[in-house]
């Protein structure tokens, strides 16, 4: 293969060393050994090998460089991870495969699927590794458990007898290993942990989101703008700023009193539903759907009870807005308030 590149030329050399050289030589042009770069990814490179992911790491890095954080807001930084962070392996792994070992789990099952040498399947980590002088000895180096399983008991197959060494290392990890009886019928199972395969680690992620608080579903939905997905995300997390939670955090505040009503205690819940100032305002925007409902107690059930209507096409689109839009404008309206700013009526 011939690469031109800015008026140099090289020769990229698969294999036969000798041709590459004397070709090179013929042409005028150097000799460049793989890996080589192509488009950004290394071409040639032992996917197996770690090191390749270096490169991703460092640009990664060079993405994230600290004077970014001053300027970058939550939304940006949403911008960025969505859009150029989370690009950055994917392109990579069109090409290169990442290396699993050290993110593999094992289950133990029929023991077909599992390299009783290779995989780290036992708490004794990876039996070549620890009993080096007779995995050397034995004869299948890639044996699955299953083959070295016979009648019940392991069996070490090898071409000659065993020097006493060898026996000695041989019947201490039998020893060690235990008896292997918990093999049975069904299949092994092989767990591919953090990040080997993007979606799978994403779907994981969502799933126990899901599972710990279904609101999440709510908070990065289309159309709806970050600053208000982020102001939802702090609600759930209890992290909102509110007076009562500031004080929590033991912030020096003045009081904890509602800015609206200046009766009640500033919750999120209280600003958002329970005020008399916050009824006005859904009131006055529910009028028109002509839905009844009680006051939830949370905002999140307040999302749930949103969600029980029989609107249709347009007017539903516009109720889901609605709850957005109105939160949003209590949040803004009290950040007014605490900061000195004029007092809005309903
Ligand atoms: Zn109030």
């Amino acid at each position: 293969m011939i690469k031109i590149e800015s008026g140099k030329k090289f020769i990229d050399q698969f294999g036969a060393d000798n041709v590459a050289s004397s070709l090179a030589l013929e042409l005028g042009c150097k000799v460049e050994k793989l890996p080589i770069k192509y488009l950004g990814l290394p071409i040639g490179a032992t996917s197996r090998c770690a090191s390749v992911w270096d490169e991703v790491i460092q640009r990664m890095e060079s993405k994230l460089a600290a004077w970014k954080k001053k300027f970058l807001n939550k939304a940006g930084r949403l911008v960025l991870i969505k859009s150029c962070l989370a690009s950055l392996p994917v392109y990579f792994l069109s090409l290169i495969h990442m290396p699993v070992e050290d993110n593999v789990s094992f289950k133990l099952n029929n023991g077909k699927y599992i390299r009783f040498w290779l995989d780290e399947w036992s708490s004794l980590g990876k039996l070549k590794e620890r009993f080096a002088v007779i995995y050397k000895a034995c004869r299948n180096k890639t044996a699955s458990v299953a083959e070295m399983v016979v009648d019940g008991s392991l069996v070490c197959d090898t071409r000659r007898r065993l020097t006493a060494a060898e026996q000695l290392e041989w019947d201490m990890l039998c020893n060690a290993l235990g008896p292997v009886h918990s093999l049975n019928e069904e299949e092994d199972e092989v767990d591919i942990l953090g990040a080997f395969s993007v979606k799978k680690c994403y779907e994981a992620q969502v799933q126990e989101v899901e599972e710990d608080c279904n609101f999440h579903k709510y908070l990065w939905r289309k159309n709806i703008p970050s600053k208000v997905s982020f102001m939802l995300w702090d609600n759930f997390h209890g992290s909102l700023p509110t007076r009562s939670m500031l004080q929590h955090r033991r912030v020096e505040i003045e009081d904890v009193q509602c800015l609206f009503c200046k009766e009640h205690e500033e919750t999120a819940d209280h600003m958002f539903i329970h005020c008399q100032y916050a009824f006005e305002v859904w009131s006055y925007f529910t009028k028109d759907f002509k839905i009844s409902w009680i006051f939830p107690s949370t905002v999140e059930r307040l999302f749930e009870m949103w969600s029980f209507n029989v609107l249709n096409g347009r007017c539903k689109e516009v109720w889901w807005k609605m709850i957005y839009a109105v939160l949003w404008h209590l949040w803004k309206e009290r950040n007014s308030r605490a900061f000195g700013g004029r007092e809005m009526d309903v």
